[in-house]
Order: C-alpha cells, then sequence, then structure tokens
C-alpha cells in the first residue's frame, strides 16, 4: 500500500493498525470471518469503479462485459452450492436482502413474525427501532426459558393467532439446530410465506452440518461473509417463480448500481466453498465451538440451551457477577475480542446484557483445534473471574499474543 502511504498516511495507519489487531488478538466475534486473499484482492479491484445498473446481458450501462462475466460465475456457483433455482447476488448487506423480500410480498401494517431480538433473532426480523418494525406490524416467537429451545408449539400458537403474512426464521444468537421443516409446516397452516434467513449458518448449510432450508422456504436470505467466509453482502435465493419479482426489487425497487468488485469477490468466495477443504473447515469450526463450550462449562460457565451444534455459543454470566459489557471491555484488554449479548430474559438493558456471545469461525481459519479451544477457554476464565487484576489480565495478554504467533494470518499482506 506504498500509494495510499504517501498519499492518505492517516487511513494508511487505521488501516496497518487494522491488520496488526487482526493479527494479534483472539477474534471469537460469531458472525465475523477472515476472507481468503483472493477474496480480499478482488473486493479491491478495479471493478470497484464499473456502473452495471441491471443484470447481465440486461444493463442500462455500456462496457459491462466483464462484470456480466463476474456477477454470472457468482450466481451459478451460487446456484450450484446451494441447489437452488434463482440467486440474487445483488443485496449489499443482509439487511438488504430481507428488505427486498418484504417490499416484494407485504404493504405497510402487514404483519411479520420473526424471532425476538432478545430471544437471538435479528434486527431485521421486526425490531421496533428497526424499518421491518416501523413499516410492518411486528409480533416475535421465542425460546422456553427452561430449555434455550426454540418451542415450535408456541410459535405456532403464535402463528395462528396472529396470521402474520410472512413468517420469518434464522437468527444471529441461537447456538442450536433450526427445524425449517417445522417452521414451514407452521407457514402453511396460517397460509403465510416461509423466509428461511441463514446469514450465520450458510457456511455449515453448504457443508451440510446444518439442515438446508432449500426444499422448504419460498425465499432464503444470507449474508456472504460470516461462516460463509467471502466479502461483506447479502444475497437472496428462490424458486424460478419468484425470480423476476426479486430480481425486480433489488433494482430498480430498492438498490441502484450493484457493488460489482464485492459479487466479484462472492464468486471467488463460492468457488472456495464449493472445495472439499471448506468443508472440513466448517466440521472444524463445529468441533472447535463444542470443545469451547465443553470447556468453559468445565470452567463453571453457564451455556444457554446447555452447548451448541453450531459455530457459535452464549455464556451466561449472571452468577459471575460481571455484565456483558464489562466481560467484553475486559476480555478487550486482553486481546481477546467477544461482543456483549443479551441472554433470553434478560433483565438487563441491551446497553449492558448479561451474556457473551462467542464463535469459532475466526480462530479456526487461523487453524486453531480443539487443544487451543481448551486454552482460550481457560484464558477467557482467568480474566473473567479477576476482572479487576491487572497482572492476570497483563499475563492473559501475553498468552494470547503467543498463541497469535504461532498461527499467523494474513502474514504475506503488504503493507
Ligand atoms: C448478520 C445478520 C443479518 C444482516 O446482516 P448485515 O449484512 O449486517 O445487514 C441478517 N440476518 C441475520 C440472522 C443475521 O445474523
Amino acid at each position: 500500500m506504498q500509494v495510499l502511504k504517501k498519499s492518505d498516511p492517516e487511513v494508511y495507519e487505521a488501516v496497518t493498525k487494522e491488520i496488526e489487531r487482526e493479527r494479534n488478538n483472539i477474534v471469537l466475534i460469531a458472525s465475523e470471518n477472515y476472507a481468503s486473499r483472493s477474496v480480499l484482492e478482488t473486493q479491491g479491484s478495479i471493478f470497484s469503479n464499473k456502473y452495471a445498473e441491471g443484470y447481465p446481458d440486461k444493463r442500462y450501462y455500456g462496457g459491462c462485459d466483464y462484470a456480466d462475466s463476474v456477477e454470472s460465475l457468482a450466481i451459478n456457483r451460487a446456484k450450484e452450492l446451494f441447489g437452488v433455482e434463482h440467486v440474487n447476488v445483488q443485496p449489499h448487506s443482509g439487511t438488504q436482502a430481507n428488505m427486498a423480500v418484504y417490499f416484494a410480498l407485504l404493504k405497510p401494517g402487514d404483519k411479520i413474525l420473526g424471532m425476538g431480538l432478545s430471544n437471538g433473532g435479528h434486527l431485521s426480523h421486526g425490531a421496533p427501532f428497526n424499518f421491518s418494525g416501523i413499516f410492518y406490524k411486528p409480533y416475535v416467537y421465542g425460546v422456553s426459558k427452561k430449555t434455550g429451545l426454540i418451542d415450535y408449539d408456541n410459535v405456532r400458537k403464535i402463528a395462528k393467532k396472529r396470521k402474520p403474512k410472512i413468517i420469518v426464521a434464522g437468527a444471529s444468537s441461537y447456538s442450536r439446530t433450526i427445524d425449517f421443516k417445522a417452521f414451514s409446516e407452521i407457514a402453511k397452516e396460517v397460509k403465510a410465506f416461509f423466509l428461511a434467513d441463514i446469514a450465520h449458518i450458510a457456511g455449515l448449510i453448504v457443508a451440510g452440518l446444518h439442515p438446508s432450508p432449500v426444499p422448504y422456504a419460498d425465499f432464503i436470505t444470507s449474508t456472504t461473509h460470516k461462516t460463509l467466509r467471502g466479502p461483506r453482502g447479502g444475497m437472496i435465493m428462490c424458486g424460478a417463480k419468484y425470480a423476476r419479482m426479486i430480481d425486480k426489487m433489488i433494482f430498480p425497487g430498492i438498490q441502484g448500481g450493484p457493488l460489482i468488485h464485492v459479487i466479484a469477490a462472492k464468486a471467488v468466495a463460492f468457488k472456495e466453498a464449493l472445495s472439499e477443504k471448506f468443508n472440513s473447515y466448517q466440521i472444524r469450526v463445529v468441533k472447535n465451538a463444542k470443545e469451547m463450550a465443553d470447556a468453559l462449562t468445565q470452567k463453571g460457565f453457564r451455556v444457554v440451551s446447555g452447548g451448541t451444534d453450531t459455530h457459535l455459543m452464549l455464556i451466561d454470566l449472571t452468577d459471575k457477577s460481571i455484565t456483558g459489557r464489562d466481560a467484553q471491555a475486559v476480555l478487550d484488554r486482553a486481546g481477546i475480542t467477544v461482543n456483549k449479548n443479551s441472554i433470553p430474559y434478560d433483565d438487563k438493558p441491551a446497553t449492558v446484557t448479561s451474556g457473551i456471545r462467542l464463535g469459532t469461525p475466526i480462530v479456526t481459519t487461523r487453524n486453531m483445534r480443539e487443544p487451543e479451544m481448551v486454552l482460550i477457554a481457560d484464558l477467557i476464565s482467568q480474566v473473567l473471574n479477576n476482572p479487576n487484576d491487572s497482572v492476570v489480565i497483563g499475563r492473559v495478554r501475553e498468552k494470547v499474543r503467543s498463541l497469535c504467533d504461532k498461527f499467523p494470518v494474513y502474514e504475506d499482506i503488504e503493507t
């Protein structure tokens, strides 16, 4: 980045510091991943310059030959990856993907039923301060207080009572397998559309580690940057009969020009995800999560729902006399990056919370395995049991640093 270094030292410095941060911390943010150099190179490519409103072979601008090539590659690879009839790879984000589906199906004031935010759902599933809760009438389902699992009988009860026009399944902090078939049956019973939002678990689905919603859902939305390990962005999948409706709603409905550099990087990520190596990576992500959940349980932490089937877990700190907010801050000082997260039926506000969310996609991308998960669980336990002890925190910081040195990442990025 020698050109940037000369032209804009301030931004250059932030970028180089971010590279150091990503290298030298144990990042356990469940929604993040470290994309490959190929994905990053493509995303930073010259396609950033190109306007290509429309779709391959149906553009509003000249000079779209190569934009057509990369978008077609992305579409065809995604179709193969998920086994779907139609894919739109243009949504700028997961939220944008959900917005297009809602705008295509619903009128303002229509009822939507999604998982409550405090129970693990996403903002865009009807949170009152999100467009999805402002334009539409949101109803929520959640998890059982006793088990921490989605209570499907209760979902059915609410659906029958409220008669939503769409039911959304999918979550941001739910660690268990989601029964898409059960959701689709409930949706049929109340004549609602069924949207499966696989933003978090797309990579697991590709590898066959989580059941696919493909035979059951009317629409599937996803991000491409979480377990899928691609560039930051979204996508929509559906049957051929809805193809035109969805494409028209993304463009010209809610977006203008597509981000061709990002779409090109999506194509690269989809090719990576079609490989055998990607499957074994996902297997290790899930194994590592189980190992970390077990190790933390042995250290006396309560894992919501008792464990995990996926890449993430939610730790309940209620008995630990530390809030989620303070846990996040003190772990940060020790070089361990997590996010505070509400636990189901949390009595603290979302800015404080009683929990933290942990995920294993990034540490697995760095090739860490079960022994390192046990070590990380031990480091977390030391910090959270001694949040005011600078000596302990300093010692953990050093151990984090040497673990990062043992599992290097982005070594060959030129700065
Ligand atoms: C992350 C996430 C999204 C949205 O992703 P953005 O790209 O941040 O808009 C949507 N749905 C679920 C379930 C998510 O976890």
